[in-house]
């Protein structure tokens, strides 16, 4: 009988780790940035492993690229121009898509491998590709956002891997401080912020601390289950330049698989540990 084979992934100082039988492995590409490889699994769809780390399966992306984009995107007042920082597997800009009075998305991954990969092994995040709004661009984030003009965009999505390697800096207070700069007067940014069980001290506290530090005067932190990341539970952290969030409004897309107000307002109430 052939033996079953499993991708895993071990989480370095957790103690912990997650597995996934697999069926094949598809290819596997080293870029000059980081070594990305495409499995076929059993039962999670394809999957995108970047590093040794787990990025997305078919099966469970959606709660990851909803939570990243509509909470963003119904608390703004009039989102038009919004900016993904990474997302090369294009999953939040098909959902930032999804809003109509969206007028402009500049996606920018340091990795053009991810978006072509993508494009092959997951067709179904890459249908708004070829969206008039959709500017698809490959270059560091980091960079990017330094040489933008101040006040001219709305939103900023930070959708990038750990920090550790090429994203490192899009955790630190130089890219804040530009992206603080670069927002208009009421523009919001959300960045994946980790683990609320394992990385709660070590990057959702400093992260608050240095947003607040680059001028940002709310910060406020989203939870939401991830079944493949380390602990299964992971979080997004929300910063505005205005001094309070506004209310977020009643969705207007209809076949989100995850987001809904109630879900909205539900990750927003924090466990007393983190309160
Ligand atoms: N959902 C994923 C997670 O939390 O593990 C993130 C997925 S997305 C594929 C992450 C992307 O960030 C990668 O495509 C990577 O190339 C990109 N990235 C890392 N550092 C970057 C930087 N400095 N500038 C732009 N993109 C960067």
């Amino acid at each position: 009988m052939k033996q079953s084979s499993y991708f895993t992934e071990l989480h370095q100082n957790a103690g912990s780790g997650f597995l996934l039988e697999i069926d094949k492995k598809i290819t596997e590409v080293v870029t000059p940035y980081q070594t990305i490889s495409i499995y076929k699994t059993k039962t999670f769809g394809n999957l995108m492993i970047i590093d040794d780390c787990i990025m997305l399966t078919t099966r469970d992306n959606f709660l990851y690229h909803e939570m990243m984009s509509h909470p963003v995107l119904n608390t703004h007042p009039d989102p038009k121009n919004v900016v993904i920082i990474g997302g090369g597997d294009c999953g939040t800009l098909q959902e930032v898509l999804k809003h109509k009075s969206v007028e402009q998305v500049w996606q920018v991954d340091i990795d053009e491998m991810v978006t072509r990969l993508s494009e092959e092994y997951f067709p179904e995040l890459c249908r708004a590709n070829q969206d008039s709004r959709a500017n698809l661009l490959f270059e560091d984030g980091i960079k990017w956002m330094k040489d933008r003009d101040d006040r001219s965009v709305d939103i900023i999505i930070v959708d990038s891997t750990d920090p550790i390697g090429p994203a490192e800096g899009l955790f630190q207070l130089p890219f804040y401080q530009n992206c603080q700069r670069v927002l208009r007067d009421n523009g919001l940014l959300i960045q994946q912020s980790e683990s609320p069980l394992l990385h709660f001290e070590s990057i959702i506290k400093p992260m608050h601390s240095t947003l607040k530090q680059a001028g940002f005067n709310a910060t406020q932190t989203l939870l939401f289950p991830q079944p493949v990341y380390p602990s299964g539970w992971w979080s997004a952290t929300m910063a505005s330049k205005a001094t309070q969030f506004m209310q977020f409004r009643q969705p207007g897309i209809e076949q989100l698989r995850y987001y809904n107000s109630g879900v909205h307002g539900a990750a927003l109430q924090l466990p007393n540990f983190m309160r």
